[in-house]
Order: C-alpha cells, then sequence, then structure tokens
C-alpha cells in the first residue's frame, strides 16, 4: 500500500533535481543576461537616492549598474520597471519561518509532528520572499526542520528565502529555549546538550558542535527570560558569563556568529561581555548595556512589530495562557521605545521582526514602527539591507546593488524614502537573478 506513493515521489524528486541541474549547467554555458530599468534606485552603501538607472545582471549575480535607461545587446529579458524605486532585496535577521502563531500554539506541540510544521513552513517561505525579503536569518525551530527547509530552498525545490539558520535555540533547564516548561513531569523529561539545554560551559560545546553536525548557520542564545513561554519572569538571567563564553568560543570554531534573545538588562549585560554578535529584542536595555554594546560593536535587532502583536494579542481573551498574556502586557508597550533610545545613543541596529510571532508576510510593517520610533527611512532600509548582511557576515554578496553581488532585487511603486508604508507594497521581487513576482 505504502511503497507506491513513495515511488512515485521519488520519480518526482528525481525529476525535478535533475531539471534544476540541467538549467544551472545551461547558466553557466551562455552569457545569461538580463537587466532591470528602474525609476529610481537606492543605494543603500552610499545612502542614497539614485535616478533612473539600469542593472545588468548576468546569471545569479550583478554585472554592473548603469544610469539611466541603458540597452545592452544580447539581453535575454529586459525588465521596465519605470515609476519603480529599485532596492537590494531586503533582510530580515530575526524570523521563526517554521510556525505561525495561532490560539491553538500550545496544544499543537501534542498534536503535530516535525513533519507538519516543515510542510506550513513552505507556505511561510513564499510568503516572505513575496514580501520583499530574499534572505533571512532563522533564529530557532523545533527539531531542525528549518535546516530541511533551507536545503530545499537552495536546492530550487520549493521557492523561498536565502536562510541562515541557528536550528534550535540554546538555553538552560526551564528558560526560554526549554520547549517543555509547563508540561507535566512525565511528559518534561530532562532535555540536555543535544536538544540545545545547557547547564555548564561543558555542556556549551557540546550543543554548538551538535548544531555543526546537525547543519545549522549560526547559534541563539536565551540568555534572558522570553514572552512566549510557560514560565514566569520574561526578563530573568539564564545563563551564566562563562556559558555564554564558551558558548561563543565554540560558535567562532565553526564560523557561526551568535545570537542572544534577551529582554532583561543583566542579560544583555552578560550577552554582550561573553562576546555575542547580536542581542535580539533588548526590552530593558539600559543606558549602561547602550554603552557596553557600543564599546564591543554588538548588534541590537528590536523586533519591535513582536513587541505590538504580543501587547495586542494579550488583551484579545483566550489567545495567550493567562501567565503569558502578562508577560505580553509587561513588555509589549516598552520595545518600541528602547529601540527609538538606542538609536539616539548610537548602539549599531539591524532590521528583524520575529516574524512567526505575528502572521509571516507582514515583515515590513517593521519600517513603519522603526521610522515612528525616531530612526529616518534611510536609516531604516539600511538596517535591512547592508547592515543585516553585516550582521550575517554576508555583506560580501547581499545588502547592496553592486557589481559581484548576488542579483537580489525589489522593487516598490514610488519612492519609500518619502512614504515608508510603500515599503509594504513589494510588486517586484529577484533573488539570485531569478524573477519570483
Ligand atoms: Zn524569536
Amino acid at each position: 500500500m505504502h511503497s507506491l506513493p513513495t515511488a512515485a515521489l521519488a520519480i518526482a524528486v528525481t525529476l525535478a533535481l535533475s531539471a534544476h541541474a540541467a538549467e544551472a549547467d545551461k547558466t553557466t554555458a551562455t552569457a545569461d543576461i538580463k537587466t532591470i530599468h528602474c525609476g529610481h534606485l537606492i543605494d543603500t552603501a552610499a545612502g542614497k537616492l539614485l535616478g533612473e538607472s539600469t542593472i545588468v545582471i548576468e546569471g545569479a549575480r550583478i554585472k554592473e549598474i548603469r544610469a539611466g535607461n541603458a540597452t545592452v545587446t544580447g539581453a535575454k529579458q529586459a525588465i521596465d520597471l519605470p515609476t519603480s524605486t529599485c532596492l537590494p532585496g531586503l533582510i530580515d535577521s530575526h524570523v521563526h519561518l517554521t510556525m505561525e502563531f495561532s490560539p491553538t500554539t500550545y496544544s499543537d506541540k501534542f498534536r503535530l509532528n516535525v513533519a507538519d510544521f516543515a510542510i506550513r513552513s513552505t507556505v511561510y517561505a513564499r510568503r516572505t520572499l513575496d514580501a520583499g525579503f530574499t534572505t533571512v536569518r532563522n533564529l530557532a525551530d523545533i527539531d531542525n526542520e528549518s535546516i530541511a527547509l533551507r536545503n530545499a530552498i537552495n536546492a530550487g525545490i520549493v521557492p523561498g528565502p536565502r536562510i541562515f539558520t541557528a536550528g534550535k535555540a540554546i538555553g538552560s533547564t526551564g528558560g526560554h529555549a526549554d520547549s517543555t516548561d509547563g508540561y507535566r513531569k512525565d511528559l518534561a523529561g530532562d532535555p540536555g546538550p543535544k536538544d540545545g539545554i545547557i547547564n555548564s560551559p561543558e555542556d556549551a560545546w557540546k550543543a554548538v558542535r551538535q548544531h555543526y553536525k546537525d547543519g545549522a548557520d549560526a547559534i541563539k542564545i536565551m540568555p534572558s527570560g522570553g514572552v512566549l513561554d510557560e514560565s514566569t519572569s520574561v526578563d530573568n538571567a539564564q545563563m551564566t558569563i562563562e556559558e555564554i563564553k564558551a558558548v561563543v568560543a565554540a560558535a567562532h570554531d565553526y564560523g557561526f556568529t551568535v545570537a542572544a534573545h534577551a529582554h532583561g538588562a543583566e542579560g544583555i549585560r552578560r550577552a554582550i561581555l561573553g562576546g555575542v554578535d547580536s542581542i535580539e529584542h533588548g526590552t530593558y536595555m539600559d543606558d549602561a548595556d547602550m554603552k557596553l554594546a557600543k564599546e564591543h560593536g554588538t548588534w541590537l535587532v528590536p523586533t519591535i512589530i513582536a513587541g505590538k502583536t504580543a501587547e495586542e494579542m494579550a488583551n484579545k481573551p483566550g489567545v495567550y495562557p493567562p501567565q503569558i498574556a502578562t508577560k505580553a502586557r509587561l513588555v509589549g508597550p516598552i520595545i518600541q521605545a528602547t529601540a527609538g533610545k538606542a538609536y539616539k545613543a548610537g548602539v549599531k541596529i539591524a532590521f528583524g521582526t520575529d516574524a512567526g510571532v505575528y502572521p509571516h508576510g507582514n515583515n515590513a510593517r517593521e519600517f513603519e514602527y522603526m521610522v515612528e520610533a525616531g530612526m529616518p527611512p534611510m536609516f531604516a532600509i539600511q538596517a535591512a539591507t547592508l547592515h543585516a548582511a553585516q550582521l550575517l557576515k554576508q555583506n560580501k554578496d547581499l545588502g547592496s546593488i553592486a557589481a559581484g553581488k548576488y542579483a537580489d532585487v525589489i522593487a516598490v511603486p514610488g519612492n519609500p524614502l518619502d512614504d515608508i508604508k510603500l515599503m509594504q507594497k513589494v510588486d517586484f521581487v529577484m533573488k539570485a537573478g531569478e524573477r519570483y513576482k
């Protein structure tokens, strides 16, 4: 009974793979030139709005930028966007592509298998790409299903953004990374380093090396309490500096960057001193933390939209369990003001949203909230391109429309520097030279 559909699936997958391989060969064999004529173009590296420009693309990468509406002989395709502003593909540095919050989230954990989450993630990935996000950093999943999603996207099997994934989050027993919080004893068990739960520097090394074995691209740690888990504190410190330092040292052995979820001031302080690359959320980041972040060159990824959504959901009866609603009401309204203060203090800011806490595809609402917090529109756009690429250590390939970088190009109808809400109206998406919208 089972062999027939499995065999059919195997044949379908083989065909898809061989078709993709043939396409790749063709690209290298003949010059595959495309042009995009843009009414305006945002040069994120220079922080400037350019006039009429033509982007010349060869294969997956940008060959050159020419001023005006240039005709390139031998171009296979000329895309004409005379009234649009072109920008580099957007980067969301904090997403959860394999989940989307709903009122059944907490009981789904007992009903759904990893395969269910993986199948749903292909839909969320497409929505994210359609919204103009050609690259994301996935900061925690359930059981490494985001690694499978990344591989399927890279193989051309499903459409989606380029993913850099942290696999499972790393944290301590009973902390924000412990997915068994709130379970009855016999179901909770005692997860260990293999599942990202550590209680010593030695455990930290094992957990990071397990991530390397599993195929992760980055590391996410939980040095402070969080909103959407069933424990009491949202901001207590949950990892020692020694544990954080061990994670960072191990991560750097394997070329991983480290992202630290942290709401509380003490958790933030320890994470910065421990050497992490970015603080996620940063709700109670105080003046001393901001000074420390600047000294250490640590990025802040504010996720304002997550705070706003959590507050909204907390006030709808029955959406969150009571313990979580209390924490969400506390933290939700603070994140935006802290982000504004951090911007004024000169902390480096990269764009990230915590997508999955709110519905995937609405990522670009964060731009509006960043501008509301006092950041200039160009700064917000650079945070989602040039600066996010620096945080990911991918600035050689991503973050600006420049010769040699990946042809990740999006367009919006009009000038987003005049109206930042236009970032929510992306109507053209190209990733690595391939048009998706
Ligand atoms: Zn998150």
